[in-house]
């Protein structure tokens, strides 16, 4: 039977369920601050991040710490500001045993669906009368808030009275979008509330107003509402990237005019431009997952052998134990033990084929820098091996299942070592091939594979970056793999 598809709201509800449960989950806080109600521009995120990135802290932490951070607008900081009075009510909720409490703190509202109402036959209105909801319910709290802070002397008083005179704007503009004529539309609807609201705020009100994510939000419902749009719309980062974000510009990996970029970046952005975003650019933080740790320590291996010039299978068996130990895996469970046993038997054929063949590995771990157009390409080839007559093989040792050989005709990776082992290290005749180390298994790259052919993928991928498309391309191949399933509205289940 096929699974229901998972709605945004319970995808917000996971979310604020794995944040409660661990600060440090920093997709699942990326998700809670980037959804009503907080929905904290994409820009701000990308600041947070970098606060929680400099200061080593987990995302909590460094929310607390952007309060105080100047690089974060006051429209910014009161959206934070909820967020943490919600996390703290949510966990006050899961202390005292009450998830009723839980889910509505979480969420911001109450989402029952009224009786009567249907949610095929109007999901965007439905929608509608969330979001109004919502803003009701703080435009109250917002009252008790900045009331109680009126017979205080602040410098501040100023800018919490145009937040709640704001609020208040944005749920009559709501109440005015829910009462429109029949036939007219969200857009056109906002376009006249807009600017009778605006000639009625004061400088500081309008610019509170324009930076107001609400106006993106209520578009994309309107887009993606069948009641409105009888066609599907395109899977779009909307929730993430409304039309009216800032420029992410000053967070891109930029260096001189170009981009520093290496295979794993271009192939990060050919598989999903999202994904790349939001690990590459907004950089939201990741847990290493034990496939990855196990790869990590593999090379590791395999680069300390090597570098110390190791010959015998006793000393590579002793560089394993160690790093499985220093990698956090030594006490582990049946897993553990089972990819710990695979690990012995993958080394030890390496171990032999290493003594068997004819080739002669000459360089481990070896970097290049290479110019392509405008961008700076960085990578490092974990062995050379020289062949007969001045050849040389790149290789590039692996933990995964090995890719079919045809799909190697488009390969970025080997194909962009080839070219810097010609043009950064004059190395000529140079061939390259992926070392599957647990399959003891070497897949070569085709001939038809041309690494010319790599430049335009560079400059293509460098281009799309640089001009900021960051759409999703989603694919059961590409998410069940992705890191940010959590905070991405597009993910393929
Ligand atoms: S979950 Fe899928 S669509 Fe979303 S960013 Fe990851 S790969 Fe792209």
């Amino acid at each position: 039977m096929r699974t229901p598809p998972e709605t945004p709201l319970d995808k917000d509800v996971v979310a604020w369920t794995r944040l409660l449960a661990d600060p440090s989950d920093a997709s699942a806080v990326v998700r809670a601050l980037a959804r009503p109600p907080i929905e904290l521009r994409q820009v701000d995120l990308a600041r947070v991040i970098q606060i929680a990135r400099r200061r080593k802290l987990d995302m909590l932490a460094a929310l607390r710490a952007a309060l105080d951070a100047p690089q974060l607008p006051p429209e910014a900081r009161s959206r934070i500001g909820r967020f943490l009075e919600l996390h703290g009510a949510a966990a006050e909720a899961l202390d005292a045993a009450r998830p009723d409490l839980l889910a509505r703190a979480a969420l911001g509202a109450e989402r029952a669906t009224p009786e009567g109402a249907s949610r095929r036959e109007h999901p965007g209105e439905e929608a509608l009368r969330d979001i109004q909801r919502i803003v009701s319910e703080e435009v109250l709290a917002d009252v008790l808030r900045i009331g109680a802070h009126l017979n205080e002397l602040r410098l501040d008083t100023d800018l919490d009275v145009s937040h709640g005179l704001v609020r208040y704007m944005e749920l009559l503009k709501l109440s005015a979008l829910a009462q429109r004529p029949p036939g007219q539309s969200l857009a056109e609807t906002l376009a006249d509330v807009n600017a009778r609201l605006l000639a009625a705020a004061t400088a500081l009100q309008r610019e509170i107003l324009e930076s107001s994510p609400l106006d993106a939000t209520l578009l994309s419902l309107e887009r993606t509402s069948t009641a409105v749009s009888p066609k599907p719309a395109p899977a779009r980062s909307s929730a993430t990237t409304p039309p009216a974000e800032p420029s992410l510009h000053p967070f891109l990996p930029r260096k001189g005019v170009g981009l520093a970029l290496s295979a794993s970046d271009i192939e990060t952005y050919r598989s999903c431009p999202l994904r790349y975003k939001f690990a590459r650019v907004l950089r939201i933080p990741t847990e290493p997952t034990v496939g990855q740790r196990f790869g990590i320590v593999v090379h590791q291996v395999l680069e300390r052998y090597h570098s110390a010039g190791g010959r015998t299978l006793a000393q590579l068996m002793d560089l394993l134990e160690a790093s499985w130990r220093r990698a956090g895996f030594a006490d582990g469970g049946r897993d553990e033990r089972e990819l710990h046993a695979k690990a012995r038997l993958a080394l030890e054929r390496y171990h032999a084929r290493l003594h068997t063949q004819e080739a002669e590995p000459v360089w481990f771990e070896r970097q290049f820098t290479l110019q392509i157009g405008p961008h700076h390409l960085r990578g490092r080839v974990d062995r050379v091996d020289r062949l007969p007559e001045e050849a040389y093989e790149l290789i590039d040792y692996k933990t995964s299942r090995p890719r079919p050989r045809e799909e190697l005709g488009e390969d970025v990776q080997l194909s962009l070592y080839a070219l810097a082992a010609r043009e950064s290290w004059g190395l000529q005749a140079v061939t390259g091939a992926y070392y599957h180390v647990l399959d003891d298994l070497k897949v070569s790259l085709p001939r038809e594979a041309r690494p010319e052919r790599v430049r335009d993928t560079v400059m293509e991928v460098g281009e799309g970056i640089l001009a900021q498309r960051f759409d999703p391309t989603p694919s059961r191949a590409a998410c069940s793999l992705c890191d940010f399933r959590i905070v991405c509205p597009a993910a393929e289940r």
